[in-house]
Formats: C-alpha cells, structure tokens, sequence
C-alpha cells in the first residue's frame, strides 16, 4: 500500500487549487460563507458526516472507520485577516483590506486533503475522525463557539487527542516543524482603566481632583508589580497600549482613562495578575482620594500542549518527513490561539509548520499577519499527511 506522503502528494494539485481560491476570495471573522461553500465542495462524496454551524459558517466532519474505537479531532481555522495584501502574488487577494496573512486558507486545504486521505484509508480505520474547519480564529473565539454547538461530541464520544497545524511564513524553513511540551502560546487578556477624579482651574489643583498624575503613576506601578510580584519564569507581559485624558494645558479633566494588554504562560499567572492588577488600580486611586473604575476582559486562554501527545506528534513528524524534520521550540509564543479552548478540554498538541517561500530566509522573512506574508503551497501535501498520520498512528495506538 502507498503511503499518506505518496497519497497526500497524488493530490497536491488539487489541493493547491483549492488553497488559492480560498486566498483570492478571503473572508473575516465568523461569517465565511464563500470559504464554506468551497470547503463543503472538496469534502462532497466523501463518506463523511457533515453538518454546519448555526451561530458561525463552521464545517464539522465526521469520518466513521469500519471498526468501532477511538476518536480524534483534528483542526484548521478558515479566516482571514483586515490587511490589504501586498505580495503581487498571481493568486493575490482579490478583496480590498482583507488578506489570508495568517496562513489559515492552508490549514483549511490541508484539511480538507486529510478528509480525503483519509476517507481512503476508512476500511483500515478502527475510529472516528472529528474534522474541525473553524471561522472566527483572530479575536472572534470561533473555536469556542464550536465548542458550544458540540464539536467535540461529533462523533459520539470526546476525542481521546487533538491536532493543530499552523504554517509560519519565517521562524522554521519550510517543511520543518516545531513545538513544545507544556505552554506552547500566551493567554492574551485586556485591562481597561477609568480613573475618575474632579475637574478644574488647571492653576489651582487643590480645588480640583486630578485624575492624571494618578492614571500615571497606574502606568508605572503597574509595571513595577510585574516585576516585583511575578515569577521571572512564568513570565507576564503588560503593555499599556492607549492612554487618554484632557482636553487642554489649562484644564483638570475629570477622568483619565488607559487599556492595556496582558500576556501570560500559565493559569496561575494568568488568575494572579488580573487580582493584583485590580487590586493596584483600586487602591492606588483610593490613596489619592480618588476612584477607578477597572475593567478586565478576558481574551484566549493559554494554549497548553499535552507532553504526551507532544512526544507522539513530534515521533509522527520524524517519522514521516525523517530526523531534522522537528525543532524542538525553545520558547512559548508571545501571541495566542484560540485552538486552546480545545486543547482546555482534550488533551493534544498544537504544532507550527514552516511554510517559508523558497529563496527567502526563515530569520528575516515577513512573518505571520504581514502584508507581504508568503507561505509555499509546497507544504501542502505534507500538512494534509501530517494530520491524517497523526490520526491514523493515534487511533491505532488507542486500540493497541
Ligand atoms: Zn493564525
């Protein structure tokens, strides 16, 4: 029997159409009903079980082995993002102010190509296959809200493992992969802070409560309490990124207000710095005489790779594209992802896949989110077998 590479590479020109349509005509947020639409048609007369979101244009599939097992889940997010494309690309986006700078049309190909792999491979399958095509991945938690409509019960039963694939445009050369054990990306969360004093004669301040030297000093304390109060190695991330207040030289206003964002590796961390953060804005206002009004909105939780399914990812890796094919990362990733709201319930692992264009160097070339990303489709073939491996190797370890 052919191999999932020697399969996966059959279909690479199917797949590499159906990657640069999806990137001609990309799409934001959870509405994508153009991508569904394409999505459904490379998925017809598969033997597959399909059905589609209601509050997001999700696609789940449900891949049913001749043999009753184990389940897995595997996942590629679908949107685009707000960037106007600047690569001069033949299969550029056609869609003003709306680019696939994150690669997500490639995971959607690849798969897409898995389903197929392996719907080829069903007699030998003991399982069913979740295939979890996702809008809303850039700040709408798409993956969440898939969650909520049962995505995870597709099958009948929770999966026993779940997979992620995500390509980079630089970092790792193409075809390489990376990943980690433990805290793979950042939980990214916002504090928003109104502080809230007395307007006034800009010259006679003791008449007045001026809410900006405490706004200020907020600003500074609250960096001051990242460093003092927070483990060097579980490390937080705290940028106040707007800052507002007043109107004129001569003039106290009665508010100030700023928004920051916060980046934690770890739950704890994560549940530590929102209570002394709020705790600093309250009492630091209150020293002063004045109020604050404090708002925290919780964003992507941290993305966490189980270390056992790291270890079988990494093996399925080498073992399908050789030694050298994986680098360990070193590091955690500062951005975040919403995959982690699968990864809170199923343990699994979320693994970056080089996609950097030939003749570029993956050290310098424009990164994720970049107008002028590029991402080879000659990586294709080896995500679509990637993910079908990954599932094939865990469902018949599960039955071992
Ligand atoms: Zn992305």
């Amino acid at each position: 029997m052919a191999s999932t590479r020697d399969d996966a590479a059959a279909i690479s020109a199917d797949l590499t159409e159906l990657r640069r349509a999806i990137h001609r005509e990309p799409e934001i947020g959870l509405d994508l009903p153009k991508t569904q639409v394409k999505v459904l048609g490379a998925l017809a007369g598969l033997p597959l079980e399909i059905t589609c979101g209601e509050a997001l244009t999700s696609v789940t599939a449900v891949l049913r082995g001749s043999r009753p097992g184990a389940t897995v889940l595997l996942r590629g997010d679908m949107d685009a993002l707000p960037v106007t494309e600047h690569t001069r690309l033949p299969y550029a986006s056609q869609i003003g102010g709306t680019m696939h700078a994150c690669g997500h049309d490639l995971h959607t190909a690849m798969l897409a190509g898995a389903a197929r792999l392996l719907s080829q491979r069903q007699a030998e399958l003991a399982g069913n296959v979740i295939f979890m095509f996702q809008p809303g991945e850039e700040g709408c938690g798409g993956a969440e809200k898939m969650i909520a409509e049962g995505v995870l019960d597709a099958a009948g039963k929770r999966p026993v493992a779940a997979y992620g694939l995500h390509v980079v445009s630089s970092l790792v050369p193409a075809g390489v992969c990376t990943s980690r054990p433990g805290t793979m990306m950042a939980a990214a969360d916002t504090i928003e802070v109104t502080v809230r004093g007395r307007g006034g004669h800009a010259a006679q301040p003791h008449h007045a409560a001026d809410p900006i030297p405490v706004a200020c000093e907020l600003v500074t304390a609250l960096q001051t309490m990242v460093t003092r109060q927070f483990d060097v190695f579980d490390p937080v991330v705290l940028t106040v990124g707007l800052f507002q207040g007043g109107t004129a030289s001569n003039v106290i206003p009665d508010e100030a207000y700023f928004a920051a964002t916060v980046r934690t590796f770890s739950a704890v961390a994560r549940a530590d710095v929102k209570v002394a953060a709020l705790r600093l804005v309250r009492d630091i206002s209150a020293a002063h005489g004045l109020s604050a009004r404090a708002e925290w909105t919780a964003g992507y939780p941290v993305t966490v790779n189980d270390p056992g399914e790291t270890a079988f990812a990494q093996q399925t890796v080498t073992g399908l594209f050789g030694a050298g094919s994986f680098t360990p990362a070193l590091n955690p990733l500062t951005g975040a992802e919403d995959f982690s709201f699968v990864l809170e319930q199923v343990p699994g692992a979320f693994i970056m896949l080089g996609a950097c264009p030939a003749g570029s160097d993956p050290a310098t070339a424009p990164f994720n989110h970049s107008a002028d990303a590029v991402f080879d489709d000659g990586v294709l073939a080896d995500g679509a077998a990637l993910y079908a491996e990954l599932a094939l190797l865990r469902l018949a370890a599960a039955a071992a």
